[in-house]
């Protein structure tokens, strides 16, 4: 495939997330017409839009760090075998980009050593900790 680095303006290349995966998508030339409208970074996340599962791991990666003493982190792991059971490392990298997403919605941090990072470009063994970049809910 040829590589073009063209981009709609020198410098800087527009970017947002995927809805499924969460990772950084660039704008491509394909999508000239379409990007306001593009939600998805390929078929395969589109076609993977709002699975069960994935709702279902978003729900453990919350209910995990709920039981966790405040700052304490998750691995997605510990999310993946809550929903898959014995499947668990089917899920694993689904659980990453449940996380991805949770982070996009500012519910959740990514982090590495210990330190928060970017969620869409982190690559290896990450953490998985509620966000300390919003005020916890009023208490009722
Ligand atoms: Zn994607």
């Amino acid at each position: 495939m040829a590589r073009s680095r063209r981009s709609p303006t020198k410098g800087a290349v527009p970017a947002k997330v995927c809805a499924t995966c969460g990772r950084v998508m660039t704008w491509r030339r394909r999508w000239e017409r379409t990007w306001d409208e593009v939600r998805y970074c390929s078929d395969a996340c589109r076609r993977a839009k709002s699975r069960a599962i994935d709702v279902a791991l978003e729900g453990a990666i919350c209910d995990l760090l709920v039981g966790r003493r405040p700052g304490g982190s998750i691995c997605p792991s510990e999310a993946a075998r809550a929903v898959g059971g014995d499947r668990w490392r089917e899920l694993v990298e689904p659980a990453r980009a449940a996380a991805r997403r949770l982070a996009t919605r500012n519910v959740v941090e990514i982090t590495q050593h210990g330190r928060p990072v970017d969620p869409a470009t982190a690559r290896g063994p990450i953490r998985i900790r509620l966000s300390t970049q919003q005020a916890p809910p009023p208490e009722a």
